[in-house]
């Protein structure tokens, strides 16, 4: 595939002349034709992908009730300007500045709240072992009890669909609109104005509103 030049610094590093685009038109049962774009640079690695639907879409969240184990299975296009949130959990990605798109499945999603849970939880670890040598009792209750709690939301999501389990949403908020969960039974609503006015876009730089 051909890399055409990007004629704008990268928002990462700042570098002149190193940015690059691949742009290819490609289908995805459901979500439909789209421009699959990648802008890379050169100096520094940053990497974004984007998904860019050949019809234009509205500002719009689905959402997915887990109820069973087959729905990991179902698929997700995540542009990068897709907040993901469980809200059940209490659990949100925002797109930051590296946000990058990809497809995945809902395992993939979930996975990936996993692993950040899990960093957090082995530092909450590592401090109350600082804290049971410098013998600070009040901290350290508080710290065991954000642990309970992490340990509490890790048992949630690895065992969706188990006996005694309560179902969880998982939703997909999109101000561009380009992202989805293609599920039978995922429903799609549209943004209200305060959510569009308040949820973050993601990386701004012009390359993918151009
Ligand atoms: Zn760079």
């Amino acid at each position: 595939m051909q890399e055409s030049p990007v004629d704008i610094p990268c928002p990462i590093c700042s570098s002149e002349g190193s940015l690059y685009m691949i742009a290819h038109v490609d289908e995805i049962p459901y979500f439909g034709e789209h421009t699959q774009v990648t802008v890379m640079c050169h100096s520094c690695g940053w990497k974004q992908t984007d998904f860019i639907p050949a019809e234009g879409k509205k500002a719009g969240c689905w959402s997915l009730v887990l109820e069973n184990t087959n729905q990991l299975k179902s698929r997700v296009v995540r542009s990068s300007s897709c907040t993901i949130r469980i809200s059940e959990l209490d659990l949100q990605v925002n797109p930051g500045s590296n946000s990058t798109g990809y497809v995945s499945n809902v395992e993939g999603v979930i996975n990936r709240f996993l692993e950040v849970i899990n960093m957090v939880l082995r530092d909450l670890q590592n401090d109350v072992s600082s804290k049971l040598i410098e013998n600070e009792s009040t901290e350290l209750s508080q710290t065991i009890k954000e642990i309970n709690q992490l340990e509490e939301i890790i048992d949630t999501l690895s065992n969706i669909g188990s006996e005694g389990q309560e179902p969880f949403t998982i939703e997909l908020l999109d101000p561009h609109g380009h992202s989805m969960i293609i599920d039978e039974a995922a429903t799609e609503r549209s943004l209200t104005d305060e959510e569009i006015a308040t949820l973050p876009t993601g990386p701004d730089p012009a390359v993918f509103s151009a």
